[in-house]
């Protein structure tokens, strides 16, 4: 099965497209994890994406098309896969639908999470992660069991994004409202478009989109 999530920053989209990968078997293509990952490595992309990052601006859609393509074309995500955080524009959702067209590949569902733009500004500035294993946190909304332990790996160091300020944020929102947005009615023309409260708690938020999906596939 193949997923876009759709929404704002801060939305949700990450934390549930980790719950679909260990519930469902896809794999989260995360192209915020990825420029962040060529930015770390210090490679041509990279450099050139982080400012723009910085600024909470999108990353032109010629490199971000490049980059989605070569990863849709890697074995891994061949069983199904979740979008998060791509597309973001008008162009990259047809740069889309030709890759998934050329390769045969269906798009089943593209679910929105909704949140209140109040909300978001909250969600980004408590947000931490786990440096070791990438687990995501909230100051108010998901401390781990135990104080500076994570959950999953044991890890003790956590680590908060650069972009994530109040600052940054009005222009990241500004650019989903702006650039982003269009492509509700995009995906809502050709049927594809579900939407989910993404203002509920992360785990009712989960059985909205399992609900969606359908049952999930039996282990063994
Ligand atoms: P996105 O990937 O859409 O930018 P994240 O999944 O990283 O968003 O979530 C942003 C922050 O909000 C994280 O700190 C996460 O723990 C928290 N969060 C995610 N979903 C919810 C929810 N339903 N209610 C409250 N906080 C949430
Ligand atoms: P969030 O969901 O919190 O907005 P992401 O991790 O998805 O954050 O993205 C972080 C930043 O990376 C964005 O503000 C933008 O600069 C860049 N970026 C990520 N995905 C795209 C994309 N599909 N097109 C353009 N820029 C992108
Ligand atoms: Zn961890």
């Amino acid at each position: 099965m193949n997923l876009i999530l759709l929404g704002p920053p801060g939305a949700g989209k990450g934390t549930q497209a980790k719950r679909l990968e260990d519930r469902y078997g896809l794999r989260q293509v995360s192209t915020g994890d990825m420029l962040r990952a060529e930015v770390r490595s210090g490679s041509e992309i990279g450099l050139q994406a982080k400012t723009i990052m910085e600024r909470g601006e999108l990353v032109p859609d010629a490199i971000i098309i490049a980059m989605l393509a070569a990863r849709v074309s890697q074995a891994d995500v061949a069983d199904g896969f979740i979008l998060d955080g791509f597309p973001r524009t008008v162009p990259q959702a047809e740069a889309l639908d030709l890759m998934l067209q050329q390769k045969s590949m269906p798009l089943h569902h593209v679910i929105e999470l909704q949140v209140d733009d109040a909300a978001l500004v909250d969600r980004i500035s408590g947000r931490f992660t786990c440096a070791k294993c990438g687990e995501g946190y909230h100051d108010s909304f998901k401390q781990p069991k135990a104080a500076g332990v994570c959950d999953l790996c044991g890890g003790t160091e956590f680590t908060r994004r650069a972009d994530d300020n109040a600052t940054t944020v009005a222009s990241r929102l500004e650019a989903y409202h702006r650039q982003t947005a269009p492509l509700l009615p995009y995906y809502a023309s050709r049927g594809v478009l579900r939407v989910v409260d993404g203002m509920a708690e992360m785990d009712t938020v989960a059985g909205q989109i399992e609900a969606i999906l359908g049952p999930l596939p039996q282990k063994g």
